[in-house]
């Protein structure tokens, strides 16, 4: 349970983080989630029952600012869980520049960016950080250079800020979904070639709906979760065992 506790989820309007900060909403959490499009996350808050505020990852001040207005607003910070991300599919020939920076600044500045804002709160609060990784920080992932990147990126500075702050009580990991059924997937997993190549590398033949991801980034936020830091886990239908 998360009762007490006070989490902020980046992308927590849509898809996996949507699922996340309604699980943590669920588990007595005070939850605030943040994204650029004030609409939709303004919807999503008042479903899930949690609170939004519009936050551009890529800019350190903008999160910056977030933090502390939770912090002051609700007087400490429990879990920050980045999860903000934009997808990409293009191999480094057909990839322009402007894509690697625009996924590079979203997926691992971004993360960096949620994690140093953090940190102070979280080391008074002996608190935590949960990544949303991938798949394709693990492996190579077929057209997805600044993706795999940016993720391969975010696995190793979780196991990094891991062991700097694990004797400070600060724990740090990672989740690596597979294919997840979000707004970020729904037209590729529409196109059959591209189903037929996710169900021949997922041993479950199947991609995952957002709220099978949500369950572990509420145990890794709670007291349960003690003695795990640095671990950056698969959650992929045995994607990577194969
Ligand atoms: P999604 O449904 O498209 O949601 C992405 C969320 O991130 C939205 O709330 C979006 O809101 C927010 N966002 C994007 N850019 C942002 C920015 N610059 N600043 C703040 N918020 C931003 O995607 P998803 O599939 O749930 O993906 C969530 C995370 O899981 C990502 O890190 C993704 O890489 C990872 N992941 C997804 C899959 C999958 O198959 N779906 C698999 C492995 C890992 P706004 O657009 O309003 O900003």
């Amino acid at each position: 349970m998360l009762s007490g506790k006070v989490a902020i989820v980046t992308g927590g309007s849509s898809g996996i983080g949507r699922a996340i900060a309604a699980e943590y909403v669920e588990q007595g959490a005070t939850v605030v989630i943040c994204g650029r499009t004030e609409s939709t996350g303004s919807e999503t808050a008042e479903e899930i029952g949690c609170e939004f505020r519009q936050c551009d990852v890529r800019e350190y001040e903008q999160v910056e600012a977030l933090v502390e207005g939770v912090v002051d607003e609700h007087g400490r910070l429990d879990v920050m869980v980045n999860n903000a991300g934009v997808g990409s599919e293009t191999s480094l020939d057909e990839m322009s520049l402007e894509e690697w920076h625009n996924v590079i600044s979203t997926n691992l500045d971004g993360v960096m960016h949620g994690s140093k804002a953090a940190l102070p709160h979280l080391l008074e609060s002996e608190g935590c950080i949960v990544n949303v990784e991938s798949i394709y920080g693990l492996r190579g992932g077929k057209g997805a250079t600044s993706y795999s990147a940016a993720k391969g990126g975010v696995v190793n500075f979780t196991q990094q800020v891991s062991v700097d702050f694990a004797h400070k009580g600060v724990r740090v990991n990672g989740i690596c979904p597979g294919f997840v059924r979000t707004p970020m997937t729904e037209g590729l997993l529409e196109e059959d070639r591209f189903y037929q190549f996710l169900e021949s590398h997922t041993p479950m033949g199947r991609p995952a709906e957002p709220e099978e991801i949500a369950p572990l980034a509420a145990f890794l936020a709670s007291d349960g979760a003690s003695y795990i830091t640095g671990a950056n886990i698969p959650v992929d239908g045995g994607w990577t065992a194969f």
